[in-house]
């Protein structure tokens, strides 16, 4: 990534709109377009709202376009927090946040930087899952691009249309699988917004290089195709080789306009990821965040268990419960780690297990088993229950990634607790509502002696007179990080060490009061410099394993730290 420089502004040259409105107010019609300068006030890059000072609102035009009192950003953020909190539910603080982010970036990422642990979930899980349901009715003004089916054989030219040159990290979905909320088609628009306002506030990467968008193939689920307020194309998703032809041309269409871009697939359903992220991975540069960063974010919390359970990896037995992007993802890195600590391949496969909304993965049984669960199909008879599966496979750990909620019932926790001084059970399924266990069960039912986990935070939990802190294993641990690292070195690729490296980095972050609080993960509160340390490890391994398209500066920590997006004002005069 270039020495961030000051974002251009939208609209830059001029685009076909803007000579149309030349046209129009040449022949003295109406609408006419707004001056130039006002892009002061409209482009929220620029914008400062009432901050514009005395002599910036003499030299720019905008004297009496703002009320006459000019705010410091910090009294705009004592503002705009207290308007904030006095919001009555979860969904409408999002709304207020994302007219905030339309309006004022510099604002809202002061505000998101704040008061992370606050923000965070309200701009990302659990409140983005009912955002994304709403999305049609809280839809107020475009942003990211929607390239829809019917713009198959223009994509390129449609995503010239973007305002901003120069993206250069782009998240994209298709909605098939929102969180765990299955196929909400192009109101999924939200999942990629939450994701880039992350990368900006947790790891640095200027808003300016970022671009959401949503593939909008057609929904499955029927009831978007009468609903009245559906935004997306109210027909079936297109399958088969006309979607994988449609990708195609959207991956073109990538390298064609922003040739730059670092491209992250989220929330693609469990039949496309898989095969997308293989296809294209070594085409530019591309993960999956819902398989690989979720691998990395697990492993890094199993890694940071093991300081309180003693014992390496090798020594481990893991059982899922779901078999798909999130728990072979977390498997397959977690055999990568347990190779690099001298295991076979085939023996730190075995140490993975899986049950599926069928039972027991195993060899045997009936019907063909995809292809991302084969490794992890061994000789088994088939088992009655989850917690039958516990007693008989005794594991160290039971991750939950099925996004079927309550399924760690008491009598699942209670066989982790009989085999496990110290059971490690993670609930990751997002939002909180699919959550395998909250962490008040999985506390009680282990007598206080789960190191327990979720995907969607828990609120800390007193027992018997202990404080039980849950750590959230958030990808955001990861993705920033490891998106900051590749942007900077300009990757040509986004390897399976990165994300190793980025698990073992953020494990190695993990205090030993957070340890001996319960907590595997480090505090929310210092996610600029967990990314920055993750993004630091992840970008040495991409100059060692020479697939940094930059030279190697002297102090890689100190360059990237130094490239960092602070959201501070520019002064205009
Ligand atoms: P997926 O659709 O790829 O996989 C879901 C799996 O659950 C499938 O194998 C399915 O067979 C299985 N399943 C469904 N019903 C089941 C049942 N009754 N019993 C057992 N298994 C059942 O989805 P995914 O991407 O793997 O995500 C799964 C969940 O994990 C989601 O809720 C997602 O939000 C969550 N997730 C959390 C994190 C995190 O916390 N960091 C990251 C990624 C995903």
């Amino acid at each position: 990534m270039d020495t961030l420089p000051p974002p251009a502004p939208a609209h830059a040259e001029p685009t076909p709109l803007a000579q149309l409105f030349s046209r129009i107010s040449a022949t003295g019609d109406r609408p006419r377009p707004l001056r130039k300068e006002k892009a002061l006030l409209t482009d929220p890059l620029l914008n400062k709202g009432t901050a514009f000072t005395e002599a910036e609102r003499d030299a720019m035009g905008l004297r009496g376009l703002l009320p006459p009192r000019v705010f410091t950003l910090e009294e705009q953020l004592q503002r705009t927090l207290a308007a904030l909190r006095r919001k009555a539910d979860p969904i409408e603080k999002y709304i207020y946040l994302v007219n905030l982010q339309n309006r004022n970036e510099v604002l809202f990422y002061r505000l998101v930087m704040e008061h992370l642990e606050e923000i965070i979930p309200l701009i990302y899980t659990p409140t983005v899952g009912e955002a994304c349901i709403h999305y049609g009715e809280i839809f107020r003004r475009a942003r990211g691009l929607f390239i829809s089916r019917r713009d198959r054989g223009r994509i390129a030219e449609v995503m010239r249309n973007w305002p901003r040159p120069g993206a250069r990290l782009i998240v994209v979905t298709d909605g098939e699988r929102i969180l765990g909320l299955g196929d909400l088609g192009a109101l999924g628009m939200g999942i990629p917004i939450g994701k880039l306002s992350l990368y900006s506030s947790c790891a640095g990467v200027h808003p300016c290089y970022t671009l959401p968008i949503t593939l909008d193939v057609g929904t499955d689920t029927q009831a978007l195709h009468s609903d009245p307020s559906y935004i997306g194309v109210q027909e079936p998703r297109l399958r088969g080789p006309e979607y994988d032809a449609f990708v195609e041309e959207f991956v073109c269409a990538v390298k064609e306009v922003f040739p730059k871009a670092l491209l992250q697939w989220e929330d693609f359903g469990n039949t496309t990821a898989f095969g997308l992220l293989e296809r294209y991975r070594t085409r530019l540069p591309s993960f999956n965040d819902d398989i690989q960063g979720t691998a990395s974010v697990a492993l890094a919390g199993l890694i940071a268990a093991l300081r309180i359970t003693g014992g390496s990896l090798g020594d481990q037995r893991l059982l899922f419960l779901g078999a798909g992007e999130a728990g072979t993802g977390i498997a397959g890195l977690f055999v990568a780690a347990a190779k690099a600590q001298g295991l076979s391949e085939a023996d730190a496969r075995k140490k993975c297990w899986f049950v599926d909304s069928k039972g027991l993965v195993t060899r045997g049984r009936g019907g063909a088993l995809a292809a991302h669960k084969l490794p992890y199909a061994h000789e088994h008879e088939p088992v009655a229950s989850l917690a039958d599966a516990v007693r008989q496979l005794k594991p160290t750990a039971l991750i939950g990634v099925s996004a079927v909620a309550s399924a760690f019932t008491r009598e699942v926790v209670e066989a982790m607790s009989a085999q496990n001084e110290r059971p490690v059970i993670f609930a990751l399924s997002n939002p909180t509502s699919k959550s395998e266990c909250t962490a008040e069960q999985a506390y009680a039912w282990s007598g206080g002696r789960a190191i327990f986990a979720s995907g969607s935070a828990f609120p800390p939990v007193d027992l018997g007179g202990r404080r039980l802190v849950p750590g959230q294993g958030n990808n955001v641990y990861i993705f920033p990080g490891v998106g900051l690292g590749a942007l900077v070195t300009e990757a040509s690729e986004v390897t399976d060490a990165m994300f190793l490296a980025a698990a073992t980095t953020l494990a190695s972050l993990v205090r030993p009061e957070d340890l001996a609080e319960g907590r595997v993960y480090p505090p929310l509160g210092t996610i600029r410099e967990v990314s920055l340390e993750v993004a630091t490890a992840v970008a040495r391994v991409a100059h060692d394993s020479k697939v940094a398209r930059v030279r190697r500066p002297r102090n890689i920590r100190a360059d990237i730290r130094k490239r960092m997006f602070q959201p501070t004002y520019r002064q205009y005069v």
